[in-house]
């Protein structure tokens, strides 16, 4: 299959930031890269927003959803209440089941609650608005808090593994 993974924010926007200073553009750059290294070694085509380590900006992710048999494009979720945690998917009615499982397995990687409608947001009830890469057809991954501490450090301690269920989600391989 071709599949276009990107990460979210990059060039100057960092995304989201955790207490100790960790940026959300950075986690989700090294994701992609693991995620787009698995998908490559399972002989798929897989293109990205930038190099190993780099994240273009939006505008350029946006160029790489059209094509695609399926676009991800990879964000930590933020809140105010430290408290927040769990998995979201927001994509157009037509992706909700795959929303409904990427989400589902990182969940259960991460042992949290999946959020929204079983894990999915439907855009138009977003308070994020509309969403380009989601308009195109692609599905925006929020995969934990970031600004939940105990969370971040779950996903530090786990992210190969999260990298694994993301790719069983998008090639139907492994248990559901
Ligand atoms: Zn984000």
């Amino acid at each position: 299959m071709k599949f276009t993974v990107t990460a979210g924010h990059g060039g100057r926007d960092p995304g989201a930031v955790a207490a100790d200073g960790t940026t959300e553009a950075a986690i989700v750059t090294e994701l992609r890269d693991i995620v787009a290294g698995k998908l490559r070694g399972l002989g798929h085509a897989v293109r990205t927003d930038g190099g190993l380590l780099t994240n273009l900006p939006l505008v350029h992710a946006l160029t790489l959803v059209p094509g695609a048999d399926l676009a991800i494009e990879l964000h930590c979720n933020a809140s105010e209440s430290r408290a927040a945690r769990g998995v979201e998917v927001v994509s157009l009615h037509a992706q909700v089941e795959q929303a409904r499982t990427i989400a589902r397995k990182i969940a259960h990687v991460l042992e949290t609650p999946v959020r929204g409608a079983g894990g999915w947001i439907d855009q138009r009830q977003s308070a994020r608005g509309r969403l380009g890469f989601v308009r195109l057809g692609g599905l925006v991954v929020e995969c934990f808090f970031l600004s939940n501490p105990e969370e971040l450090a779950k996903y530090e301690a786990r992210k190969w593994r999260v990298a694994t269920s993301i790719v069983e989600a998008i090639t139907g391989g492994g248990a559901a």
